[in-house]
């Protein structure tokens, strides 16, 4: 069985030629599928009938299934866990922002970049996610908004379990497709893809001529922080990972945003303010300070309010644009990874 989830008009229409199929017939199994929330192609009620009998022999419509799903006290947040036909589960989160639904996808299940304060990396990788499983989470999403007239999915983030650009191929179809017409439709200005830093498709990422938005995952700003803090930056430090980030927002015009996890007592002092000042004054960037969500098995705690406030403050003192992000869904474990773990001790 071939499963057409996720595959491009084009791919679809190769797909279902060898049945006689017109390329226009293609388009409307793509609506069907991305729009309509088919399930079958029985649902496809404008299919001639030998076509509707016949394509389910060979070709699957394979979308996960709800393992499990958590709101929170406040009704922001929504996280499900979705689990494929070979049992690989995977979290995205539905987060209502005022100025929208934004969704937090996984393009890999786990992750082996192994940064220390992070849930989705300790049990290691499983596996890439293809490009239909990863808009699989949109469509989920935006059906569940559209049933319960909460309006539909207006922001993606590539920042859930797993490194984008260590699944790149899949992940920049995944992208293709939400702006495809017969998908979503969705600017590729609402779409915001987060590293950890993987420099070389950085590069590769500028050159696509997408105007998505990029995010990278700094959290210390020095060498021998980040490495401690986030192994890949043995690989590729911080000064590289910076000049990849500049050589983005030149070419895309687009502003680099640069998260940092505020940990009480690592990152949080004087000097670690005043080295991240060195590093990005002049750029087109904002920090965005995110107060470390706390992972029970690492023992990194958050800094106070007062401490959080602070920093924040030096920032703007020294004119750098930053933001503080707002908690949301700590209350049903909305950090990424810890749903997923949860299942796999069950
Ligand atoms: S923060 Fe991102 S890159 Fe780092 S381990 Fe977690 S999922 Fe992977």
């Amino acid at each position: 069985m071939k499963n057409i989830f996720g595959l491009t008009l084009e791919e679809l229409q190769e797909s279902l030629k060898p049945f006689g199929v017109p390329s226009y017939r293609a388009r409307q199994v793509a609506e069907w599928m991305y729009q309509k929330g088919a399930r079958s192609f029985d649902d496809m009620t404008n299919l001639p009938k030998n076509l509707r009998a016949t394509l389910p022999e060979t070709l699957a419509i394979g979308r996960p299934r709800e393992k499990d799903r958590l709101d929170s006290a406040d009704g922001r947040t929504t996280k499900f866990l979705l689990e494929f036909d070979d049992g690989t589960a995977v979290e995205t989160v539905l987060m209502r922002q005022p100025y929208g639904n934004s969704i937090c996808v996984s393009t890999q299940a786990g992750c082996n970049m192994g940064c220390a304060f992070c849930a989705s990396t300790l049990h290691g990788m499983a596996r890439n996610l293809s490009a239909g499983e990863i808009f699989s989470q949109a469509i989920i999403i935006e059906e569940m908004l559209h049933r319960e007239g909460q309006g539909k999915v207006d922001t993606v983030v590539i920042m859930g379990s797993g490194e984008p650009l260590m699944n790149y191929d899949n992940v920049l179809a995944f992208i293709r497709l939400l702006h495809a017409p017969y998908a979503l439709g969705m600017g590729y200005r609402n779409i915001t893809l987060s590293t950890s830093g993987i420099v070389p498709n950085m590069y590769r990422l500028a050159e696509e001529g997408l105007p998505i938005s990029l995010s990278v995952s700094l959290h210390a700003p020095n060498d021998a922080l980040r490495s401690r803090l986030m192994p890949i930056n043995r690989k590729y430090p911080l000064a590289d990972v910076v000049k990849a980030a500049r050589h983005y927002a030149e070419t895309t015009k687009r502003r680099v945003t640069y998260e940092y996890i505020l940990i009480d007592q690592l990152n949080d002092g004087e000097e670690q303010a005043q080295e991240l000042v060195s590093l990005l004054r002049g750029q087109l960037a904002s920090v965005n300070l995110i107060p470390i969500n706390p992972v029970v098995e690492r023992h990194l705690l958050r800094p106070s309010a007062a401490r959080i406030k602070w920093f924040e403050q030096y920032l703007l003192d020294h004119h750098i644009q930053v933001t503080v992000r707002r908690e949301m869904g700590t209350d049903i474990q909305a950090a990424c990874g810890q749903l997923r773990n949860k299942h796999l001790k069950d």
